[in-house]
């Protein structure tokens, strides 16, 4: 079925800002129609005042003004087309911008649920079977509609039993192609899924050649890449299959229409109620409705995958993100307080019944409050939760309860560009574009200049690394890890951080070993970076740790320790002290 309802909410959405140009649309379309009716009225003319034997004086005006309508509507035709692309292409660009704007303000939990080929898939594919919908919907449906009413009115005003014959007749077409389109509307459905699945499939495996090559698992993943193909050929070949029952259905129903007109246009003749030239007429109009009805079949199909299409859009739509509206607070300047207050926090939505929410929970009841200034080591065993820590703290996630906070702003209070921007975090592994250094240092902001960049590498005492880059600024770094060993991804990183001024580092460091060279990069570039801002260093080694003021040591998601580093080192009872005996990084990485 079509969901009339929804084609019509998203009509109203996005044509009423270009209402001027659907009204023009709408007078060159109207105007192209009459046009058709008029012409074959010239024909009749014609023939019957040439068989009455009217001399060439009263012939040739009709055949000029034939010829004239004729290239008249020719033009209008393109006219109404171009209009219909524009608005379609106009309309359909603002969909897929709002789409985009939509997905890109969800969670991670969505990110993380929807691969990019599928999103990409959503948010491109479906929405170009739309503007299909809104161009040729307009031109072929509309119309072409209106083009076959009128014809109807004119076979009416020829001769009644050729309109009522002709009307029934049509009817009946039209229902049996509504029949048929409804019968192919769920095979479409499938395809286009099945479609989707395909190219999210091929986005991941393209994401992670690397791992799959290493592993050797290319053979699986092409069995599964097999499997899916398996699968969209039969549902293509009967999607098609329904098309082509409703193609060959046209065809046939036009034989029949053809047959019905020449019967009836011989016994009119016959019995004198219609002269040759209004029976050609009547064949002529018959004939004109071929091409208004093949096409209004064939907009069938768009429509139906513009339904496919509109309901997935509507779904994306309606996915809502599990963080709440941002706030409009500003955080102060300067280095700034982190404070968890009774955070408790879990990966899954709740909304899957199945599991149950405490076997989840990856943070319990989590409470700590770091000064402004001070630079905290978080410690724990791997799945302990440090990760997620970070990434409360920039709002990638939401607690389920308790409040996370900056200089007593809840990280929910404040604006969400301004949060970003005063929360400066490194990742464990660093994503680069393909870009050069430059670009991937501003991320695409040409308002910070190489002078600016310069500086910062400097002061990060970074230039070594810079003069290894074969050309500076401008080496054009692979996307993903670039090309670069995770230790040089890092120092990108902290001088993207450092361009950037934030209040709180957050620095995830990468646990692979690092060469003692970029290691002592690394070690003085981390001092000048935490100068002056609070920092939470998450580390796998004794030489970031022995940096940090304070202690906290995070195990199976509680807080078991946090207090001052000297302290805790120096009291023997201490799990830190127990870890720096037995070698913190056998036992954390
Ligand atoms: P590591 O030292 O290995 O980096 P970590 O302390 O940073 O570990 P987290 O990444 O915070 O650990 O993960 C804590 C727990 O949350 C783990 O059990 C992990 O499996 C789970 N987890 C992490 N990310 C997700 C995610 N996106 N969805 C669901 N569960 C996740
Ligand atoms: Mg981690």
């Amino acid at each position: 079925m079509i969901p009339v309802r929804a084609y019509f909410n998203l009509l109203s959405d996005y044509l009423r800002p270009l209402r001027p140009r659907v009204a023009l649309l709408a007078v060159v379309l109207f105007g192209t129609i009459g046009l058709q009716l008029v012409n074959p009225q010239l024909i009749k003319r014609f023939i019957d005042g040439a068989l009455e034997g009217r001399g060439t004086s009263e012939l040739v005006p009709i055949a000029v003004a034939f010829m004239l309508i004729a290239v008249g509507q020719q033009a209008l035709a393109i006219w109404s087309t171009y209009l219909a692309e524009d608005i379609g292409w106009t309309a359909t660009n603002r969909l897929r911008a709002n789409l985009t704007d939509h997905v890109l303000h969800l969670d991670m939990g969505f990110h993380k649920g929807h691969s990019s080929g599928e999103l990409i898939e959503r948010i491109d594919g479906d929405v170009t079977s739309l503007s299909n919908f809104f161009s040729a919907m307009m031109i072929k449906v509309v119309g072409n509609g209106t083009l076959v009413i009128g014809i109807l009115v004119m076979l009416w005003l020829e001769s009644w039993i050729v309109g009522v014959s002709v009307t029934i007749f049509t009817i009946l077409a039209l229902g049996t192609m509504t029949g048929l389109h409804r019968i192919a509307v769920p095979r479409w459905r499938a395809v286009r899924a099945t479609a989707a699945e395909a190219f999210g499939f091929v986005g991941e495996v393209v994401e992670g050649t690397e791992d799959i090559t290493a592993n050797g698992s290319a053979p699986y993943m092409e069995e599964r890449f097999n499997d899916i193909h398996r699968r969209w050929l039969p549902q293509t070949i009967r999607g098609w299959m329904g098309w082509a029952w409703m193609w060959s259905t046209t065809i046939v129903l036009y034989g029949l229409s053809t047959s019905i007109v020449f019967i009836l246009g011989s016994w009119l003749f016959g019995i004198g109620t219609l002269t040759i030239g209004s029976v050609y007429l009547v064949f002529h109009y018959v004939e004109m409705t071929r091409h208004p009805m093949e096409q209004i079949r064939s907009q069938m199909e768009d429509l139906q995958k513009a339904g496919a299409a509109i309901a997935r859009v509507d779904e994306l739509m309606a996915a809502t993100t599990r963080l709440r509206p941002d706030g409009d607070e500003t955080i102060n300047a300067g280095p700034l307080r982190v404070t968890f207050d009774q955070v408790t926090f879990s990966y899954a939505d709740g909304e899957d019944e199945e599991s149950d929410p405490d076997d989840e929970i990856v943070l319990h009841d989590v409470t700590f409050d770091i000064a402004p200034g001070r630079v905290v080591g978080l410690l724990g065993r791997t799945g302990s939760g440090k990760s997620t820590i970070a990434r409360l703290i920039t709002r990638l996630y939401e607690p389920q309860s308790g409040t996370v906070m900056l200089d007593d702003v809840a990280t929910w209070d404040a604006h969400i560009v301004d949060l970003r921007k005063r929360v400066g975090m490194v990742t464990q592994d660093v994503q680069l574009f393909r870009a050069s250094v430059r670009d991937n240092l501003t991320f695409f902001n040409d308002q910070i200049g190489d002078e600016e960049i310069l500086d910062a590498i400097h002061r990060l005492e970074l230039d070594s690394w810079l003069a290894s880059l074969p050309d500076g600024l401008d080496t054009l770094l692979e996307s993903g890890s670039g090309g670069l060993s995770a230790g040089q991804a890092q120092l990108l990183a902290f001088t993207r951080i450092f361009l950037e001024d934030p209040g709180v580092v957050v620095l995830d460091e990468a646990s692979s070993r690092l060469d003692p060279a970029t290691e002592a990069l690394i070690e003085r570039a981390v001092d000048h970076l935490l100068e002056g801002r609070t920092g939470i260093v998450i580390a796998h080694r004794l030489g970031t740790v022995t940096r940090a003021d304070d202690i906290l040591i995070l195990d199976d998601g509680r807080v078991v320790e946090f207090g001052e580093r000297r302290t805790l080192a120096a009291d023997p009872g201490s799990r830190f002290s127990t870890l720096l005996a037995t070698g913190m990084e056998e036992v954390l990485a």
